[in-house]
């Protein structure tokens, strides 16, 4: 019976669904593991098979599954008034969801909307940022800087700024107000200190500043760290040397909190707390409904605003929005989300979990085929080589990882597989006991398959 469940849904996935990553000459004949439900830290497979979720689902999971604070939540707002126009109608659960989280980002960042997901939030700063260059009166200030290795969403705007070539080909993406920087991967600093490394960042970006004119650029537009493009954590004191640099050519500096945000790195967003910097808007998804429901936003700075709004606004409507922008439930759940963390102390709980994290990662630099590990709060990542003297991310090792992934997936665990990497980013819950139980399928899956 439960082997015909599995049956009929791996025949639909096949027959009938476009996977967000579908290798083509596959379609309809691969498909995917199934699961049936979840609980905790906890994903089960058909006949009760439990993994530890590693991603967290795609970096979201934070409060783990089965809370029944957020199940109720989003069952009594769908009774109660599941949806309003957000063009016409206010409802307490978007409002008191805004006001809750202008108290947990940094400075000024007051003002919240309301999109649909990280994609749509990205993109939604984006567009404000050429309405907010078109208001003051300055229209040719529209370019937008963006990181090699950086990733923003799937929008057609979003993608064209996501520095991931590998997602380029066959897709027309346009570019052509779109510039972009090195990856600020330490690994690429060769034989530059970090400090040199990061002069020449800086350099890069000034030298870019002064090519193509400050009064054409509008935003630089970065992840606090660069999650989906490898875990990438960029030098100390990068981002507030770049956030000075955006300052000085009133450039808008948008922080892509999409994965950071919501406890990840251990403070409720990392622009400000771990990383030094107030952004002028930070865009955010994923955590803020531990993934229950699809929601995502932006905080823009009350000093932004200004310029453009009251006396200044010059006559203009901000005219961009979704159906679901301020979607009752989807609030509703956001909210009983962070009260729950809040009431749980989840952030807390993540920030002293990250060290405990760190060094167990880090322990597994002992076995061959490990280059390095890297983490931050709750995200990290295994850097897989057979032979280290190669460039990164070539086949033989991406290969090797794929491998390691599924001898894990076999023993219990879900390792997302990136390239070369093997990343893990648990629900913020997790236990140190739990943080063993991972890196001991690890451990015996690298040494197994190395
Ligand atoms: N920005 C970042 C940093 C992301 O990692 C992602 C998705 O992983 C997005 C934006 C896009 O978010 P979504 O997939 O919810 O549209």
């Amino acid at each position: 019976m439960a082997e015909n469940r599995t049956g009929d849904v791996e025949a639909a996935v096949r027959e009938h669904i476009l996977l967000p990553a579908q290798e083509m000459a596959k379609l309809g004949k691969a498909t995917q593991p199934v699961l049936t439900h979840a609980e905790g830290i906890y994903v089960f497979a058909e006949g009760g098979r439990r993994l530890i979720d590693g991603p967290a689902g795609m970096w979201c999971a934070q409060v783990g599954y089965g809370r029944k604070e957020i199940v109720d939540a989003i069952a009594h707002q769908a009774m109660v008034l599941p949806y309003a126009s957000p063009w016409y109608m206010a409802t307490s659960p978007a409002a008191k969801l805004a006001r809750k989280i202008a108290s947990l980002t940094p400075g000024d960042l007051n003002r919240i909307f309301f999109t649909t997901g990280g994609s749509t939030a990205v993109d939604s700063a984006l567009r404000f940022s050429e309405f907010f260059n078109n208001v003051l009166g300055r229209p040719q200030k529209k370019r937008i800087i963006v990181r090699y290795d950086g990733y923003h969403g799937s929008t057609a705007l979003t993608a064209a700024c996501t520095g991931r070539t590998g997602n380029w080909p066959n897709f027309d993406i346009h570019q052509d107000r779109i510039s972009f920087l090195s990856s600020p991967n330490l690994r690429h600093a060769g034989n530059r200190s970090a400090e040199q490394f990061l002069d020449d960042l800086v350099k890069e970006f000034e030298d870019q500043i002064e090519a193509l004119g400050a009064d054409t650029i509008a935003a630089f537009l970065a992840e606090p760290i660069l999650a989906s493009g490898g875990v990438i954590i960029p030098p100390k004191g990068y981002h507030a040397r770049f956030k000075a640099i955006c300052e000085r050519h009133d450039i808008l500096y948008i922080s892509d909190e999409v994965v950071t945000g919501f406890g990840r790195c251990g403070e409720w967003f990392a622009s400000e707390k771990v990383f030094g910097i107030v952004p002028d808007i930070i865009t955010f998804a994923k955590g803020v409904t531990s993934g229950y429901v699809p929601l995502g936003g932006l905080a823009i700075s009350e000093k932004v605003l200004a310029r453009i709004s009251g006396e200044n606004a010059k006559g203009s409507w901000f005219t961009n929005g979704y159906t679901y922008s301020n979607q009752p439930v989807a609030c509703a759940a956001a909210l009983a989300n962070i009260e729950l963390m809040e009431r749980d102390g989840i952030v807390d709980h993540a920030r002293e979990m990250a060290d405990y994290f760190a060094a167990a990662l880090a322990s597994l630099t002992d076995l061959p085929g490990v280059a390095e590990t890297r983490a931050v709060g709750l995200v990290g990542c295994v850097q897989c080589m057979l032979d280290p003297t190669r460039p990164d991310g070539n086949d033989d090792d991406k290969a090797f990882t794929r491998k390691i992934d599924e001898r894990c997936f076999e023993l219990g665990l879900i390792v997302r597989p990136l390239g070369d990497l093997c990343v893990i980013s648990p629900p913020l819950i997790i236990t140190r006991a739990q943080i063993d139980d991972m890196i001991a399928i690890m451990r015996q899956a690298i040494s197994e398959v190395g």
